[in-house]
């Protein structure tokens, strides 16, 4: 069915879905790596565009494409690119649009891998890069040279829940002719559409939210424009991060839920984020659902919602932390978000422990900050199992 004016959540379900000849009810998929030509001519002309179908799975696939239709169709974007991590897709934008001697602009508290393969690889084939408070306009505008192609922004950013305004900051580096990247892992396309506030791009770890059960890691990027997919499309193919087609497949099954499921979510997180609020075991909250929140007036007028996860910093510190996870009985300790089980995370004393004190705040790691992905269980279970961890400290 043509979903192009249908509404998010028929097109949730619909979009992108194509039925063969046996007519499944859902998109079957198709594992396999390689398609037959009917002849010699035929082959031919799948290989000079001629003609449309399949090649080989690196470079198309029905079940693939399936997903991407339907994700560019969320996003109200021309096409996108999935990929086999959200990794892949960070890795692949860059290297589509950024070649020696060009600067590209970030968000400093961006996702650590995304800015770690920046400085850490592509600065070595001569990317210059330059990480900025992108939550103030004029430190954006501060930070663009002459050769400025790509401002790479991620709102809400993590872990200290910063805000960019896309708008804002679309406009600017339009000016300058810099394409704009939103990472919109975190708000997913039910929650903020970069792509109609004037962002060029929008990646996503699929991985997260989209996928939303901790099942399967994956990653897109949806264009607006076909110049900019037509770049990102030749750079995946010849790069090879593309998706299988089972990883594909659960993907499709899992976003159908996702209005759903992030409704409820942040049903819940409002709540538990009231209660942590006035927690005396709790030094400080940062949510955008509350008005206590700095850029809450920002998170109501670019997103629809805010979404289900919460930072915090537990009185107490590194100690105060670590009582913490070794307390709590239902929330998860782990890395990742956006599943339908809550997860906690304590990044001094887990993920970070390895750094040193000065590294970890270079990283914006308090020893006190503690991240927490809610989920879709009862809330008064979750707020019963936080209650008596946090008792303990
Ligand atoms: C997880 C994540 C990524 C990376 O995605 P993977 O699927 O783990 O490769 C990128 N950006 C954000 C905001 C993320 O949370």
């Amino acid at each position: 069915m043509d979903t192009k004016n249908s509404g998010f959540d028929t097109k949730l379900i619909h979009a992108g879905d194509f039925h063969e000849e046996f007519g499944a009810a859902v998109v079957p998929i198709y594992q396999t790596s390689t398609f037959a030509f009917k002849n010699a001519q035929h082959g031919a002309d799948l290989f000079a565009g001629k003609e449309k179908g399949y090649i080989y799975t690196r470079i198309g696939n029905p079940t693939i494409d399936a997903l991407e239709n339907k994700l560019a169709q969320l996003e109200n974007g021309y096409r996108g690119v999935v990929m086999a991590s959200g990794m892949s897709a960070v890795t692949t934008l860059y290297a589509a649009l950024l070649k020696q001697g060009d600067h590209m602009i970030s968000t400093g508290a961006v996702y650590g891998p995304s800015r770690a393969v920046m400085e850490s690889i592509f600065a070595d084939f001569g990317v210059e890069s330059t990480y900025t408070d992108t939550s103030l306009i004029e430190n954006i505008e501060k930070a663009i040279k002459p050769n400025t192609k790509l401002l790479y922004l991620e709102t809400p950013a993590n872990p200290t829940i910063q805000l960019t305004d896309i708008k804002k900051a679309s406009e600017l580096a339009h000016k300058h002719n810099i394409l704009v990247c939103v990472d919109n892992t975190f708000s997913s396309p039910y929650l903020q559409r970069p792509l109609d506030l004037g962002a060029d791009i929008v990646l996503h770890s699929l991985t997260k939210f989209i996928n939303g059960h901790a099942d399967i890691v994956g990653g897109a990027l949806i264009a607006k424009d076909e110049q900019v997919y037509a770049k990102l499309r030749k750079t995946m193919t010849y790069m090879g991060g593309n998706m299988d087609p089972h990883q594909a497949y659960m993907v499709i099954r899992g976003v159908k839920t996702l209005s759903l499921r992030i409704e409820k979510a942040q049903e819940n997180a409002q709540k538990i984020a009231e209660y942590l609020e006035n927690h005396p075991k709790i030094e400080w909250i940062k949510y955008p659902g509350l008005k206590s929140f700095a850029q809450h007036e920002l998170a109501k007028e670019q997103m629809s919602g805010f979404g289900s996860m919460i930072s915090f910093g537990v009185k107490g510190g590194l100690k105060g932390g670590k009582i913490l996870m070794d307390n709590v009985k239902l929330a998860l300790l782990a890395v990742s978000l956006g599943g339908v089980e809550t997860l906690i995370q304590h990044p001094a004393s887990m993920t970070h422990a390895a750094l040193s004190k000065e590294e970890r705040l270079q990283a914006d790691i308090t020893d006190e900050l503690v991240r927490f992905s809610v989920g879709i269980e009862n809330v008064d279970d979750i707020i019963a199992d936080l209650d008596q961890a946090l008792e303990k400290i």
